[in-house]
């Protein structure tokens, strides 16, 4: 019964918030791919590919499966991308790297748009183009079970552990504590999990995958330290004929329930997951 008041709470958040976010531009009737279709050299007649730059280390956004929505990548961004693409008569290709590459990608050409669970942020817009939202979080704290950290000031004489170039990396240094960056979220986790740190603070999606995925350790929030932040596709800076296009295609997604219902699909997989570790661990 708890597991399915969790669901429907989140299904209906998901619902809330992604409609709560503004969106409003209008669709052009044309579209010039800035690098992908060059790079990918279809320009045959048949569908073009639309390159999206990505990280794919950030489940449930992207991450690298067996089989996935594109290729092998799957997540809540990667099923998005999909969708506009082939509402914009294109392939979603993907070009997987670092995430500190990724907006510098966009900026060379390499890569069409990109999308990684990208918080906008005023420092990226003025390198960078952002859609509308498309999906809203926070920063959460990842601690082990038996942690006295009840809110972000607490962390204050903590080993704290953030992913390199994260707004999570961000919102530690405005709190004026220090820290250790390492280059992968799985990574951080391992360092909580093998207890040579407190603390780990990242996006909340990605925290209840990973608690999800180890015994042992649990969230702790703080919305009065940490602020909402909304996700965006971000596009090379000027590109308003591709910016418009995704635009029109999120503003669809977000009224017809179809981003709400692809992050409640993701997210009941990481709640079904930890329902059935925590029966196990029960037993
Ligand atoms: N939302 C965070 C940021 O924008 C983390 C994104 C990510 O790791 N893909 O920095």
């Amino acid at each position: 019964m708890k597991l399915v008041k969790k669901l429907a709470a989140l299904g209906l958040a998901a619902v809330m918030t992604l409609s709560m976010a503004a969106c409003g531009s209008k669709p052009t009737e044309t579209f010039e791919s800035t690098g992908g279709a060059e790079i990918e050299g279809t320009d045959t007649g048949v569908s073009s590919s639309l390159v999206f730059g990505t990280n794919a280390e950030f489940p449930p956004f992207e991450y690298v499966a067996g089989t996935g929505v594109i290729d092998n990548f799957d997540g809540i961004d990667m099923a998005i991308a999909k969708q506009i693409a082939e509402e914009n008569g294109m392939t979603a290709s993907i070009n997987n790297m670092e995430f500190d590459s990724l907006l510098l990608a966009l900026q060379n050409g390499q890569v069409d748009a990109v999308i990684a669970g990208m918080t906008i942020t005023d420092e990226r817009k003025e390198a960078v183009d952002f859609s509308e939202p498309y999906y809203t979080a926070t920063q959460v704290m990842i601690v082990r079970d038996d942690s006295d950290i009840k809110k972000a000031s607490d962390m204050k004489d903590k080993k704290i552990v953030v992913v390199q170039g994260y707004t999570g990396e961000t919102c530690v240094q405005d709190l004026g504590y220090s820290y250790e960056a390492f280059k992968k979220g799985s990574e951080t986790i391992l360092e909580l999990t093998n207890g040579k740190c407190d603390v780990v603070v990242i996006d909340s999606a990605t925290a209840e995958k990973y608690v999800a995925d180890n015994q042992g350790i649990k969230i702790v929030e703080d919305p009065d330290a940490f602020a909402a932040e909304e996700y965006g596709i971000a596009v090379k800076k000027g590109n308003t004929e591709l910016l418009d296009k995704i635009n029109a295609s999120i503003k669809k997604m977000k009224e017809d329930g179809t981003i709400a219902s692809i992050s409640a699909q993701y997210m009941m997989q990481i709640l079904l997951r930890k329902k059935s570790a925590d029966q196990r661990v029960n037993k």
